[in-house]
């Protein structure tokens, strides 16, 4: 009998660009999920099933085993921290920065630097290695408008043409990482499915390489 993959995807950008990769490698969702409310889809592969969940949430099931493989976001799985899982592809999709950024036209900061997050566990590491003393603010989005409240002095976020932080008078300062949406897969699942893993990671690669 054949193992069964189950593959853990986000709706949205990374759906959309690993749809074409996955079809490339004969896999084809029978239902759509823009229009189902499904979170498990079969596809054209008896053996395979993808689950679709939110992208923060993706490293958690692979890392489990809930998933045998998923696509992430390399800012989501810094920010997790990567227990439990191998990440032997770079999708090459999905591609942005992860920044700090600060208003434009900025006042003198008295204090301790205040920075806007949904990455609390990079943006610390980040000032730590720099040797910066910060106070963290966890925010959970739009994080472009911490700035011009006043809740923060900078914010760390991904960036792509940079035209969210331009509109609100902001501009990135440094630069903390290249990401790029990876493969993932559950450790104890490339041992014990390690065949049909292989051939899917040879699949996908063959495909990333023609994208
Ligand atoms: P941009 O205006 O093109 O720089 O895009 C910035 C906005 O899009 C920010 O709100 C980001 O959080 C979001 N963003 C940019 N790239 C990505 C990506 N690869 N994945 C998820 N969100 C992104």
């Amino acid at each position: 009998m054949k193992n069964t993959l189950t593959i853990a995807l986000s709706k949205g950008r990374i759906f959309e660009e690993t749809l074409p990769l996955l079809k490339r490698a004969g896999i084809e969702p029978t239902d759509d999920p823009n229009k189902s409310r499904k979170l498990i889809l079969s596809t054209t592969r008896d053996d395979v099933k993808l689950v679709i969940i939110r992208a923060a949430d993706v490293p958690t099931y692979v890392q489990y085993g809930a998933a045998d493989m998923g696509v992430a976001g390399k800012d989501v799985l810094m920010e997790h921290g990567g227990d439990g899982l191998y990440e032997p592809l770079d999708l090459q999709i999905a591609k942005c920065k992860l920044m700090v950024a600060a208003p434009v036209q900025r006042s003198k900061i008295s204090g301790r630097l205040r920075v806007a997050t949904k990455y609390l566990n990079i943006t610390r590491q980040y000032f730590a290695q720099q040797g910066t003393q910060v106070e963290l603010i966890k925010l959970y989005g739009s994080m472009e408008l911490a700035p011009l409240v006043g809740l923060a002095d900078y914010i760390v976020d991904l960036v792509d043409t940079g035209n969210t932080l331009k509109a609100n008078g902001l501009e990135p300062t440094e630069h903390i990482a290249d990401i790029s949406s990876r493969l993932v897969v559950n450790k104890a699942s490339m041992k014990m499915k390690h065949a049909s893993i292989q051939g899917f990671i040879e699949h996908m690669a063959a495909a990333v390489a023609n994208n």
